[in-house]
């Protein structure tokens, strides 16, 4: 791209693993197309694509009439192809949930229901069984096993779809952030272009962009900050993921153990109200305007109070201390080594969106768009699984649209 508005037939906002996977879905669609995907940061991966659990979801978890059911099931299977096709790490150790109360026992009769309408394998197994597999599992009421939750390495898949795109001749650039709306063209950087269509994939700051384009008008990201701790030695006895019974009426799903690709050990995240966008730690990506907006957000939600948002937030600050994180891992499984043993890893951040008529989280994803432009909002968890049949669905969407 230079300074004398070159035609680009699609431009994509956000190398992120949602924009790259749709550059990838529009090259199969349109083969002769320009297609540029920008991103703001100097390399892929330094936002919540770069920073997630690396969970491949199975599909349990969400009502069968949401587009999480619909893609997690199909992307989980999809992404799994494609970590062995490319040679990518891939830990197939599965995952159990574990109820440890009378009302978890409710939630997993839920859980086995939602399994069985989108269709997804998730086995019941007696505590017995469950302590055969993991010795070190807590006195559990009731235990589900789910054979396909699998773990990878999100920066290595993310760094091989970014290569597969530029050889398809998609161009990718870093270091080049969306400023802005200019007469018919768009700022990238220093430079003007004039984009026949405009896809924002802008992850925690998708909804500005998107009512730079006159949408997300009763729509607000507000940020989660996600922190584990991570344990130092490779050698424990825990061979799989561990999970709570979530309570399903809130998007996070509670403090857990993650066994990544490459068999470290993790307890968290946490799902703190961060005060700004990028607030990863300290002051950094503090933007002020930026923090007054999301503390009247979170005022607002302090205030009215949906999905009990004052104890959540209490009960996440909490969860800042290592001890506490730890107690409440304990409840499902006793954590290996000394509390000195498990260290905070870097911190990721979910963009959340916000009913801002109501206070309420959107728990699906959404997306909004013309024949202009096209918005992906609330691309949050399981976005990373569902990705290659989301980019699908999401360039239908856009067909329909600009037919
Ligand atoms: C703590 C945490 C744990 C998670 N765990 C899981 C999990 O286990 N499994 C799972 O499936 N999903 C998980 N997720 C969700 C998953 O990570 C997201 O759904 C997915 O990464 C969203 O991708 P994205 O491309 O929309 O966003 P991002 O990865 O944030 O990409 C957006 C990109 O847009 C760029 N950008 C922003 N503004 C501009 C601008 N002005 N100009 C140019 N570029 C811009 C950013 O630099 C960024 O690279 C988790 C998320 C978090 C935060």
């Amino acid at each position: 791209m230079n300074k004398t508005s070159p035609t680009i037939d699609f431009l994509i906002i956000g190398a992120g693993i949602i924009g790259i996977t749709v550059a990838l879905e529009l090259r199969r669609r349109h083969p002769q197309a320009s297609i540029s995907v920008v991103d703001k940061e100097a390399t892929p991966g330094c936002h919540a694509s770069g920073r997630n659990s690396g969970v491949l979801h199975a599909g349990f978890y969400y009502p069968a009439d949401s587009l999480k059911a619909r893609f997690t099931r199909d992307g989980n299977r999809m992404m799994r192809r494609y970590c062995r096709e490319r040679g990518l790490s891939i830990n197939p150790c599965g995952k159990l949930v574990v109820a440890t109360n009378d009302k978890d026992l409710a939630g997993m009769d839920l859980l086995r229901e939602r399994a069985r309408a989108n269709d997804v394998i998730l086995e019941t197994i007696t505590p017995g069984e469950a302590r055969e597999r993991v010795p070190e599992l807590r006195d559990p009421r009731a235990v589900l096993f789910s054979p396909t939750t699998a773990t990878v390495n999100p920066g290595e898949i993310l760094a091989s779809l970014v290569k597969d795109a530029r050889e398809q001749h998609i161009d990718v650039r870093f270091h080049k952030p969306y400023r802005g709306r200019q007469g018919n063209g768009i700022r990238l950087g220093n430079d003007r272009v004039e984009p026949g269509y405009v896809i924002n994939a802008a992850g925690l700051h998708a909804d500005a962009i998107a009512r730079d384009f006159g949408f997300s008008q009763t729509m607000a990201i507000v940020p989660f900050k996600g922190l584990y701790l991570k344990y130092a030695l490779k050698n424990h006895a825990i061979p799989m993921n561990i999970y709570p019974v979530p309570d399903l009426n809130n998007p996070f799903l509670g403090v857990h153990y993650t066994l990544t690709a490459d068999g470290t050990l993790k307890i968290g995240p946490t799902a703190i109200p961060a005060l700004w966008r990028e607030h990863y730690h300290g002051f950094s990506g503090f933007k002020a305007g930026d923090m007054l907006d999301i503390l009247r957000r979170q005022g607002a939600m302090f205030w009215h109070d949906p999905f009990h948002f004052r104890t959540l937030a209490f009960q996440e600050l909490a969860k800042m201390r290592r001890g506490a994180l730890l107690r409440l891992a304990s409840r499902l499984a006793t954590p290996p080594g000394p509390a000195a043993a498990w260290h905070w890893g870097p911190a990721g951040i979910r963009a959340q969106l916000l009913r801002t008529t109501d206070h309420t989280l959107v728990m699906d994803f959404h997306f909004e768009g013309d024949q202009h432009s096209f918005h992906i909002l609330n691309a949050v968890s399981p976005g990373f699984t569902c990705a290659f049949p989301f980019a699908q669905f999401l360039c239908e969407q856009m067909a329909v649209l600009t037919k």
